[in-house]
């Protein structure tokens, strides 16, 4: 079920936690929220699931499969909600926590209790408990906490799950073995789901379109892919991931980078160019006189590729990344004198600052 929301204004008292909101989250997909703290992402979730009211201006509105729910009860929107805290039921088991919202129902939304089992335990099974339905939350570890939460989410056959910061209490391996999990339980159930998290990586591996919020406002809207290689603003650049900023000059629409700042001042064209680290090229020589010079300060050769950090002759440092093969070629040493070569760098029109 696809989900919009239109012209949402959110003010508590004189402060504006959301202005003008407009996005949609369509039918089926996994749709990441994200953004610094305080952009509004949690105001957004709540607003969305009916725990918070909006301003009543013109054309303001909440749209489920096209239909508007502004007026409609919490419970009526039939939303999944799991938050960062798992907020167990200490009391309840496994089995009694995934089955609570199940059990409390009375009158025609009864079932019957062969049919909550039925469904209770095809939910343990989904996000693989199986065998710890009679364990309570305290002899659990965090994910598996985390992943009953989930289970008690889905058991009311929610029309779409909004998930805070699900994986934010947990420790960096739990937390990318969530991750994964999540997406294939996805590929799985098709439910139409928005996580908020503050983490780009997060949101870039597991998504299938991300908005970026700042400052109570949506900067932009896209696949992984369009908001990375195509960031609308400096923002959004700096926002998913590190970025190299630069003084430089466009002139006929070639790129002019330079590393005094004195010459930039004296320019009146001077521009700023963004460029990530892995669209930098590190030589032991200065080609046509057309690299940056800088000094290696740090390399760092675990993981998947090699980081490398540089100082400037300003001071100012410059993060490159390549391929260990690559980096095989010259095998450059900290304290090294190097040349940068920027390849490929953004130009924002506008005077944006981070
Ligand atoms: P985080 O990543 O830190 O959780 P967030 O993007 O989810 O942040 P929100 O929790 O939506 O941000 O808050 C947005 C802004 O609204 C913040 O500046 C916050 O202080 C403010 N805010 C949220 N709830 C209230 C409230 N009940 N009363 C007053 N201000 C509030």
């Amino acid at each position: 079920m696809s989900v919009e929301v239109r012209n949402i204004t959110k003010r508590f008292g004189s402060f504006t936690a959301l202005e003008n909101i407009n996005l949609t989250a369509p039918d089926g997909d996994l749709v990441a929220l994200i953004g610094p703290s305080g952009s509004g992402k949690t105001t957004l979730l709540r607003i969305i699931a009916g725990l918070e009211s909006f301003e009543p201006v013109d054309g303001a509105d909440i749209l489920f499969k096209g239909t508007s729910v502004v007026g409609n009860r919490i419970g009526e929107r039939k939303v999944g909600f799991v938050f960062q805290h798992y907020a167990l039921f200490r009391r309840h088991t496994v089995y009694g926590n995934i089955a609570f919202g199940l059990n409390v129902r009375r009158g025609k939304d009864r079932l019957s209790r062969k049919i909550i089992r039925e469904r209770v335990m095809n939910l343990i099974h989904l996000v693989q408990l199986d065998g710890l339905e009679s364990r309570y939350p305290d002899q659990l570890s965090g994910g598996q906490r985390q992943r009953v939460a989930l289970a008690r989410a889905l058991a009311i056959e929610p029309r779409f799950l909004l998930l805070d910061e699900p994986f934010g209490a947990l420790d960096a391996r739990v937390r990318q073995n969530l991750r994964r999990w999540l997406r294939r339980m996805h590929d799985e159930i098709k439910l139409t789901s928005i996580f908020v998290t503050h983490d780009q990586e997060e949101a870039l591996e597991l998504a299938d379109s991300v908005i970026v919020m700042n400052r109570g406002r949506v900067e932009q809207e896209g696949t992984p892919a369009e908001v990375f290689h195509n960031p609308k603003n400096e923002f959004v650049m700096d926002f998913l991931g590190n970025v190299n900023l630069f003084h430089g000059r466009v002139e006929s629409g070639r790129v002019l980078f330079d590393q005094s700042a004195d010459i930039i001042t004296k320019s009146s064209n001077k521009t700023r160019l963004f460029v990530r680290p892995h669209e930098i090229e590190l030589l032991p020589e200065n080609i046509d006189n057309a690299g940056l010079p800088a000094k290696i300060s740090r390399i760092q050769l675990a993981g998947a590729i090699a980081k490398i950090e540089l100082t400037d002759t300003n001071n100012k440092e410059i993060f490159v990344e390549m391929s260990h093969e690559k980096y095989s070629v010259y095998k450059f040493q900290n304290g090294d004198s190097v040349f940068a070569f920027p390849k490929n760098s953004i130009v924002f029109p506008e005077d944006y600052s981070i």
